[in-house]
Order: C-alpha cells, then structure tokens, then sequence
C-alpha cells in the first residue's frame, strides 16, 4: 500500500494535473493499494478525477467529535461526504504543531472506524527522543493508547504508520534495518493482544521515502508499504513508489 500525503500543498490547476497523471501512471498497476491525502478543500476534486480510478482518496485529519461549535474543524461525516476512504490520524505535524495528545488521536481513530474510514494512524519518536535511546518506549505508548480505547479488532480496523519524525521531509530516512526494527516491535506488541491482528495489520513506512530507498524498505518483512510526503507531490516519483510497492 502507497499513500500520498500532499500535506498543505496545491492549487486546483496543479491539482487536475497531478491527479490525471497519477491515474495515467497507475492504470495498470492493480497488486497494491494506492490512495492520496489531499487538503480538505480539494476533497472534492480528488473525488471528481479519481472516482472509478484504482487511487483512493482520504482526508489529512479530522476532528473526534461529529459536529459542534468547532470553527474551522472538520467533522468525520464530511469526509464521508466527499468518499475519503482513508484519513490520516496523528501525523507527527498535528501532534507537534496542534498539540494533539495521545488520547485525542485515539478518540479519532475510533470515530474513523464508526463512520467507515479507515484511519492511517502515524506514530514514531522525535529526534530527541531517538537519541535518548526511547524509540520502543515512545512508539508503544502511542500504540497503546489506541489499543485501549478500540482493543485489537479495532486496531485491525486502520492502518497503522511508523514514520520517526527525524526523518520526516528531512531526505535522510530510516535505513531499512533500522526501520524494519521498529516496525518488528510495533508488530510483535499488537501479537501479545492478538496474533491474528498482528500478523495481518497492515504497517506503513514513512520519513523520506523516496524513489530511491523506496524499493529497499518495502522488501523488509514488517514494512507493508508506505506513507510518503514530498515524494507524493511529483507525479512522476509517486508512481515510482507505487510501482515499487507492486
Ligand atoms: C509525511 O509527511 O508523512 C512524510 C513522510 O513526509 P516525507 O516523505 O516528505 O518525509
């Protein structure tokens, strides 16, 4: 699986174009699933250029109540409105710059799941936290949270994401070892609730994915595909990746 993360990037002009080629460039491509997270005012279009397509559509967050005095948030159902069938929850940037908290992006991985979207729920440490040598402790702190509010079926539910955010947009990502080791304890974690879920899950790379490491980290055992930022926005070395991860 390859999902396009176009974080606050486009216009509807540059939009159409990229979105065609990506159509264009996947049209035979049917061994993984792609999808691209656009903004929320282009939901829309995504909808209206990839409806019919082989690339899904999702939203890049979302708020965890269903409506309410909430100016300038958006409520799950509108992204049902639009047909997202992914949205992004916990990505690093909203958890940093947002200040979202484990328990708030655990109460919107599961108001995803209500309304039918699947969730692509990012986690990983930061620099700092790397360094200390507190990768596990951190990672298994944000997956836990989730894990107790929705349990292991839930979990099963979404999608799961390991990007360190040391190596978001960065251009220097996890070697393949390295990430393989995070994404083999995030596994082995879900294994010690549910062994099913585990081995079934499906576990994103992210953190400068790019066309060159790209075919390298999907080869590794626990890495099933990839959540990609800058990559995404290129048309041309997003469908390299996706095409990596056939
Ligand atoms: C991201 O935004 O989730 C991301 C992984 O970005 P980049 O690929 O640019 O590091």
């Amino acid at each position: 699986m390859v999902v396009g993360n176009w974080k606050m990037y486009g216009n509807l002009a540059w939009n159409k174009t990229l979105l065609e080629s990506l159509v264009e460039g996947l049209r035979d491509y049917r061994n993984a699933d792609y999808a691209v997270c656009v903004p929320t005012p282009y939901l829309f279009q995504a909808q209206a250029v990839l409806a019919g397509s082989n690339i899904a559509w999702g939203g890049q967050n979302m708020h965890q109540f269903e409506g309410g005095a909430f100016t300038g948030s958006v409520a799950p159902h509108m992204l049902v409105d639009f047909g997202c069938s992914y949205v992004i929850i916990g990505h690093s940037e909203r958890r940093e710059l947002c200040y979202e908290s484990d328990p708030v992006v655990a109460a919107k991985f599961e108001v995803a799941v209500k309304v039918g979207i699947k969730p692509i729920f990012c986690l990983g440490e930061t620099r700092e936290e790397y360094e200390a040598g507190i990768t596990e402790e951190v990672v298994a702190r944000q997956l836990d949270a989730v894990l107790s509010r929705v349990g292991p079926d839930g979990l099963a539910e979404g999608v799961l994401a390991y990007e360190p955010v040391w190596a978001i947009g960065t251009g220097r990502g996890a070697s393949p070892a390295q990430a393989q080791a995070v994404h083999a304890f995030i596994r082995e974690r879900i294994a010690e609730q549910d062994f099913e879920v585990a081995s079934h899950i499906k576990i994103l790379h992210g953190g400068s994915v790019r066309v060159a490491n790209a075919a390298q980290l999907l080869s590794m055992p626990d890495i099933d595909g990839a959540l990609v930022g800058n990559a995404s926005l290129v048309a041309d070395q997003f469908i390299a990746i996706c095409r990596a991860a056939n």
